[in-house]
């Protein structure tokens, strides 16, 4: 039986840098948010279910998903969200299990999920929660330069994730992204070493 981790901290933190070098040693790597947007591309299997809930105008002319309006609309309002989340939810799950039954062979892999605090669902399938953790400051300069998003935006996007210390609490592992990339590559070089010991025996 493979094991799985779940990989996650809050916007630039570092948490896919930390999964490609996972990915790096061989492990096997999961991405949801991946498996959400796919869920939701044109053909997507989500769709059906999203036009039932939310009509045609969540649409555009060519049947696109308009995702910047859905977005606007689930961070409005409670109930539009939960009923987004019921729909989703259920075939994330599912296209990540199936995803899963690849890697029979695997000691362990990790699956990446940006919005675990927020979304405890998703901690069913896993065995164990690794949090990449740095200061909000950090997370706010790394992004800046990544993304050309404004302060001010990103501040916005924090305010709506997780705060800090609820990632934490959920965390069995926690690697701190403070320093540089080398250090970031030495600790997963590390972490990887621990889960291999811990799942392999
Ligand atoms: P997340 O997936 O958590 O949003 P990323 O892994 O995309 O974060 O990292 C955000 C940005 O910060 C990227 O440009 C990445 O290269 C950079 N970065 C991540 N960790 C470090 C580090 N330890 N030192 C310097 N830059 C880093």
């Amino acid at each position: 039986m493979t094991a799985w981790v779940g990989l996650t901290g809050g916007i630039g933190s570092g948490k896919s840098t930390a999964a490609r070098l996972f990915a790096q040693h061989g492990v096997p790597l999961i991405d949801a948010d991946a498996v959400s947007r796919a869920l939701t591309a044109n053909g997507g299997a989500a769709l059906p279910a999203i036009r039932a809930a939310f009509g045609e105008a969540a649409f555009d002319f060519s049947g696109s998903l308009k995702r910047d309006a859905l977005r606007q609309l689930v961070f409005q309002s409670p109930e539009a969200k939960a009923k987004l989340e019921s729909i989703l939810h259920p075939l994330i799950l599912a296209e990540i299990r199936a995803q899963q039954q690849q890697f029979p062979q695997a000691v362990y892999g990790i699956i990446e999920i940006p919005l675990l605090a927020e979304q405890p669902v998703f901690q069913s399938i896993l065995q164990r929660i690794l949090v990449i953790d740095c200061s909000e400051e950090t997370q706010i300069r790394r992004t800046i330069e990544r993304s050309g998003l404004t302060r001010d935006m990103i501040n916005g996007i924090l305010a709506a994730q997780a705060s800090r210390q609820q990632r934490r609490s959920i965390a069995d592992d926690l690697i701190s992204n403070e320093a540089g990339l080398p250090e970031l590559a030495a600790a997963m070089e590390r972490q990887h070493l621990i889960y291999q010991q811990l799942f392999g025996s």
